[in-house]
Order: C-alpha cells, then structure tokens, then sequence
C-alpha cells in the first residue's frame, strides 16, 4: 500500500480546498466558516452522523465500514485554527484577513483529513467505525480539551485515536515519530516584583524591584542546571521584563516579568513549578521586596503509546518505504488531551525544504498531501481489515 491511486487523483480538489481554507484563516475558536464547510463536505461524502458545535466549533463525522462486527472505533484527529500572523508568503491564495495566516498547516491538516474522509466514506473498505475530529483552538485555546469535556470520546466511543502534523525539513512524503514524550508542556508565568520606588540618587532608601528581579532571573537558571537531572529536559524561559518607571533617574517600584516552563516529564513539570515559585519568592524576599507568581498550567507533555505508535510507524513505512525517529519537541500540542483519554499515536509527516511553522513566510506543501491522506486510510484499513 504506496500512495493510493484515488488520492493522486483527488490531488486536485484537495488542494483547492487547501487553498480555499488558506486564503480564508480563522483563529482559535473563531472558525465559523471553517467548521462550517467541514460540517457540510462530511455530509455530501454521505458520513453517518456528522456533529457540530462539540469544544464550541469542533466537528466530528462518523463513518462506518462495509461492516462493523469488529465492534473497533478509531479516532482520527485534524485542528482547523489559524495563527495572529501577517502572512509574507506572496501566494496568489495568501491570506485574506491581515494579521491572521495559516503559519501551522493546520489548513493542510484539514484538507488531508477530508480527503481521508471522502475516500473512507466512498470505499468504507474496513470492519469498525472511523471518527474524524476537526477541532479549533489547537495554538494556545486547547480546542482538544474542550472537544474532550464535551465528551468526545465516551459520546462517540473512541477506543484509539490518531494524529498527524506536517513538519519542514523532513521530505516530502516521508513521516517521522517517537514513542513516549514527543512534544513539551507548555506553562506560563507572571513574575511581579514589588519593591520600593524612589529617587535613583538616593538607592538605600528604596528597595529596587529591578535589582531583586534581574536576581531571580539568574535563579531561575539553576533550575535547568541544577535541580533537573541532566538527562531530561526542562526549559525556563524569561520573555518579558518590564519596569514600571521609563525614567533614567528613578527606581522602578514594580517589575512584571513573564515567560514559560517547557518539560518532557510529568514530575520535571512538577519540579518546575514549584522551584520557580520558592526562587522567586524567598529571592524577593532576601532583598525586601515581594514576589507574587502567576503559574497557568497549559498542555500536558504529549505521549505517545508504545504498541500504536509502532502501528502508526508500519502504515508510514508502506506509504512512503520508511519512517524515520523524531527527535523531541519543546512545542506544544493539544492533541496530548486526546491522548491523555485514549491510546494513540502522532506522526509528522514532511512538508520538505520550507520555511518553519509559525513562520510568516511558511506555507504547506500541496505536495504532502497524498501521503498524508494515504497515511490515514491505512491506518483505517490495517487497523480495522475489512471482514
Ligand atoms: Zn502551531
Ligand atoms: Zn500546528
């Protein structure tokens, strides 16, 4: 099972629909027309049942097989939401909207999800149900956690699920994957330190909330070097630091810093928090001032199951020959939900010599979208063989 004749012959229509939901970018929660023109392909591809509205602008299709006495439900999982990015590519399909820009893929996403879901539904060669999950807000919203709240997986009986992200610099129609951790946790702070404003001439009778927090930013460093075990990875980034005062002359009664916590373990993550809430309290404090953090929890590390993720490996060796390791990612990914709830498995597959995700001058290549498409009808089709 190579690339699959029907998609090279959809090649077309999917790309105009690429291009379409390219020109046309909607952002977290907003993808009304997206969601909308999903929910009405999926019902001219004749799907069973077709749900809106799950996670507020999430969709699901439901198609069965020729038969389903497996009694096996796979979910296969595409997000739909686009990024505040000013589009630079230059494309004649290129955004419509200024400051909003499909810089993730997630347009390809979609489009190789319902090419996937037109050629299931003509051929519906399988024994078991497939579930195609459309969901906003992957960038920040965790659009997955709200489709899961909504009862995603119980409502339409998910056993397994599934996900694929295009990736530049791996090659055109090829795919990647790791088991176990492959994307990070992604938390954030707000760090603010109040000190005591005053007059830059006269140092001793203030407490300067710059001094104290240009401290506890070289803190925080030892959290990474000396308190993870070197062998696993943890990232504390300050981002922003910002002084109430924009004199030359006057110190700064207030410093609001920012930043994130990035980690491949659920007990790194753990660590994290709580060293960087102690540093920076008991720091402000040696020097007089006050600390108060902000710690906002966001996805959980994305793991990948073991048995699924060699499955998901075998259909992309017969795609495309081979499927090479992935290495770790520091970026975030919603689908860590969904698999949180079910076993699974992620893949990458490759968007060739292109510039990177959030990028402004990134674009997804048409040219990924027959082994994308192939990969999800071969996970259908080996994983549930018709009867
Ligand atoms: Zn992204
Ligand atoms: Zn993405």
């Amino acid at each position: 099972m190579p690339i699959k004749n029907r998609f090279a012959e959809l090649l077309p229509e999917i790309t105009a629909w690429r291009r379409d939901l390219h020109e046309n970018p909607e952002i977290l929660y907003e993808t009304h027309r997206t969601s909308g023109i999903v929910a009405e392909r999926l019902r001219a591809f004749g799907c069973d049942d077709v749900v809106e509205g799950l996670g507020r602008t999430g969709v699901v299709g439901v198609i069965r097989g020729k038969t389903t006495g497996s009694g096996k439900v796979i979910g296969l999982r595409a997000d739909m939401d686009a990024l505040p990015i000013h589009e630079q590519t230059g494309k004649p399909y290129a955004s419509k909207t200024p400051g909003a820009m499909h810089a993730c893929g997630h347009d390809g996403h979609t489009a190789m999800l319902l090419g996937a879901a037109k050629y299931l539904a003509e051929t519906r060669n399988f024994d078991g149900t497939v579930v195609v999950i459309f969901q906003p807000a992957e960038e920040g919203g965790g659009g997955g956690r709200e489709m899961c709240a909504d009862g995603l997986m119980e409502r339409f009986g998910i056993q397994e699920v599934y996900g694929m992200h295009n990736w530049p610099g791996i090659p055109l129609g090829q795919f990647a994957i790791r088991p176990g951790a492959f994307f990070a946790s992604t938390d954030q702070f707000e760090i603010t330190i109040e000190g005591k404003g005053g007059h830059a001439a006269k140092p001793h009778e203030t407490v300067d909330s710059t001094l104290v927090a240009s401290h506890v930013v070289l803190a925080l460093q030892s959290i990474a070097s000396r308190n993870a075990d070197p062998t696993e990875q943890i990232v504390v980034s300050v981002t922003s630091f910002e002084t109430s005062s924009k004199a030359f002359n006057v110190i700064a009664q207030r410093v609001h810093m920012k930043g994130t916590v990035r980690t491949m373990s659920p007990e790194l993550r753990k660590l994290g928090q709580e060293r960087l809430t102690a540093i920076a309290e008991t720091t402000a404090r040696a020097y007089g001032a006050e600390a108060k953090v902000n710690y906002m929890k966001g996805y959980p590390v994305m793991i990948n199951h073991g048995a699924e993720t060699e499955f998901a490996a075998e259909v992309a060796r017969e795609v495309s020959g081979d499927c090479a390791e992935a290495p770790l990612i520091m970026g975030g990914e919603d689908f860590a939900y969904m698999l949180e709830e079910r076993p699974g498995a992620y893949i990458l597959v490759g968007n060739g010599d292109t510039a990177s995700v959030h990028h402004p001058e990134y674009d997804f290549s048409d040219e990924a979208i027959p082994a994308g498409c192939s990969w999800w009808a071969g996970v259908v089709e080996r994983r549930m063989p018709a009867a």
